[in-house]
């Protein structure tokens, strides 16, 4: 059976010495609240809750799934049990709003937790994450009634939420959706239609499920300008605000999936359920987008967290499996053989799943303090926004990518013992394939970076990220150590606008460049952000080391996964520029018909 070890020192190294979180918090208005002392304690405390308690419980729940049964879902066994104890460990609350019976600490602490939940448990871990996003947009755009009536169940844990988007002729685009709001006398909605696909639609594990629905009202615009959003509880609440009548919305059935078994992913039929507006009409869309992005970089954290697991599994195996001989003579005569782990080979895929998980992770923590700083708001916080909404679709598409290869990794190191189900390898991969599609495909990630993100606003948002990494650049160019990073660093970083600028005046031209380009153009941009990160992780352990640290395994160990995904993985960027530079034509020369000329469908 796997194992997972919350990586604590790494986590650690990220938060204080690479990115000193202490003066982050420092800063802001909720920031006396994560004092060392209180972030010792959730971090201890997650590693023992994600170690003993969801970890034993993924791979039985895999092999479980769960039940369907006349409109009711059993979850696997032990789940109930495990969220009844994240309940009464307080977790829910970590860090929502205290007027609402939150506890008030900064986001970026719920996402350090978050990481060890996708690590230990993706499929548990989704029931919880998928209410955080539905208590965010009540939040930013309930009233004050529902966040007193819905919120507050939330926060304390004893609801769940859900995020209800996607129907069957309608995924990606959502302006084709076709669930119903009619108006009702008493101010509220009677919602029909089919959702399907809902991740934790329906369950066991909490007294109510509130589940945010987007529906058209009556004569509502076309398309996405005329999508409202509705809160539809699965019980009704009752005068005392607890879990009344039935409400008309059911789980038709549950669908058989490749990974993530554990999850209900439900078919959710309404018929004239009561359903309550969120803010105004016709507003759904961009308020569900608060769900969204926080969900995006959720996903993102998923993809790192099953790097990571994958990683410690295979270096175990790594250490112990004994197969040939070195190249150079033998590493271990004493023994048959020696450790796998002595062949440049198994390295490379090693080092490859360590430089995705370490660097993604500060990656995602950097995105956390910028989530922190919106949440603060004022001019730092608008700052904070603009590079967040730049970095949103890297985290979410380059992490998972890099997420999925660093999973495939592990079962290669497992030789044929990672195809077989008892080592627990090959889960992690059906479990992180479902990264790259939900919340947004990674083309439709990258099509929000270089599209939106990027052209829309003349590459404002680009060169304030390319700003900062300049900056770092120019400190460190005298740095004789540093060259090694810095130097390839400034190269791409300027080499990134160039490149920006190229695909925009293509698509001047013909629009169709922006869709030909996106994907290699999203893959380039998360090669150049992890090697910012790289370089920093690479600057902190040279300091350490020339400071004399006697931790000198965990800092050579740093430094020599900054050389190699220097030397090994950035100069991938190397083809993405090619096949960029290559544009749409090849892309677009077919008619359809040639597509499948010679055989009939
Ligand atoms: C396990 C699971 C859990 C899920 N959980 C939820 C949930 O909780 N709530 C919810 O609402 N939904 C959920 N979804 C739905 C999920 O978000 C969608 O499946 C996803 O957004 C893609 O939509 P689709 O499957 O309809 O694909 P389509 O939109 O049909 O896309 C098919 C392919 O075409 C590509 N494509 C489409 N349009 C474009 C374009 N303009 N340019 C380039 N490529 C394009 C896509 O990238 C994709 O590769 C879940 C799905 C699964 C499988």
């Amino acid at each position: 059976m796997p194992t997972y070890k919350a990586p604590l020192r790494d986590i650690r190294f990220v938060m204080d010495e690479m990115l000193d979180f202490p003066a982050h918090y420092a800063q802001l208005p909720n920031g006396d609240e994560a004092s060392p002392e209180i972030v010792n304690a959730i971090l201890e405390e997650g590693a023992k809750f994600t170690e003993e308690v969801l970890t034993p419980l993924n791979q039985s729940g895999d092999a479980e799934g769960c039940q369907f049964n006349d409109g009711e879902v059993v979850t696997p066994k032990g789940f109930k049990e495990a969220y009844k104890q994240y309940v009464e460990g307080g977790w829910p609350s970590m860090t929502q709003d205290t007027r609402y019976g939150g506890q008030g600490l900064p986001q970026s602490l719920g996402m350090v937790l978050n990481e060890m939940i996708c690590s230990s448990n993706l499929s548990w871990g989704m029931y919880p994450g998928l209410s955080h996003g539905a208590m965010d947009a009540l939040l930013h755009h309930g009233t004050e009634e529902q966040k007193e009536l819905y919120l507050t169940k939330m926060i304390e844990g004893s609801w769940t939420g859900t995020m209800c988007l996607t129907e069957p002729h309608c995924g990606t685009d959502l302006g084709l959706i076709r669930t119903k709001a009619e108006p009702l006398a008493d101010d509220s909605y009677a919602i029909s239609g089919t959702k399907i696909f809902i991740s934790a639609g329906e369950h066991d594990m909490s007294d109510n499920i509130v589940h945010l629905v987007l529906a058209k009202l009556p004569g509502a615009p076309e398309g996405s300008k005329g999508i409202s959003l509705f809160i539809v509880p699965k019980f009704t609440p009752d005068a005392n605000g607890e879990a009344g009548e039935r409400n008309g919305v059911q789980c038709g059935s549950i669908e058989h999936k490749m990974g993530i078994h554990g999850n209900s992913t439900c078919v959710m039929n309404f018929d004239n359920a009561k359903g309550y507006l969120i803010g105004e009409p016709n507003k759904g869309l961009s308020y569900m987008f608060v769900m969204m992005n926080a969900a995006r970089i959720g996903v993102g954290i998923q993809g790192q967290g099953l790097a990571e697991v994958s990683f410690q599994n295979a270096l175990a195996y790594a250490r112990d499996r004994l197969q040939m001989r070195a190249l150079s003579g033998p590493k271990a005569p004493e023994k048959a053989a020696d450790p796998i782990i002595v062949h440049p080979d198994v390295r490379r895929m090693l080092l490859t799943q360590k430089a995705f998980s370490e660097g993604g992770r500060a990656l995602i923590y950097y995105t956390a303090q910028l989530i922190d700083q919106v949440s603060a708001g004022g001019d730092a916080g608008k700052d904070a926004d603009e590079l967040l909404g730049l970095l949103t679709p890297i985290v979410k598409a380059f992490l998972t990518e890099a997420g999925f290869e660093a999973t495939n990794e592990g079962i290669q190191i497992f030789g044929g013992h990672g195809f077989i189900h008892e080592w627990g390898m090959e889960q992690f991969v059906r479990d992180a394939r479902i990264t790259r599609l939900y919340e947004g495909t990674t083309g439709i990630q990258a099509l929000d970076l270089l599209g939106r993100k990027i052209l829309m606003n003349q590459g404002e948002s680009l060169r304030k990220f390319t700003k900062q990494v300049h900056k770092f650049c120019q400190t460190e160019e005298g740095n004789s150590d540093m060259v090694k990073f810095v130097a390839p660093l400034a190269k791409l970083n300027k080499e990134w606008g160039d490149i920006t600028m190229q695909v925009g005046m293509k698509a001047m031209q013909n629009r169709e460049e922006v869709g030909a380009a996106s994907v290699d153009y999203l893959m380039y941009s998360g090669y150049v952000t992890l090697a910012y990160f790289w370089a920093q992780a690479a600057k902190v352990a040279q300091e350490a080391l020339a400071n004399g640290t006697t931790e000198t395994a965990f800092y050579k160990g740093k430094l020599a996964t900054a050389e190699f995904y220097f030397s090994k993985l950035l100069p991938r960027t190397k083809s993405l520029v090619a096949t960029i530079a290559e544009g749409g034509d090849s892309l677009m020369a077919m008619d359809v018909d040639q597509f499948g000329a010679g055989f009939e469908i």
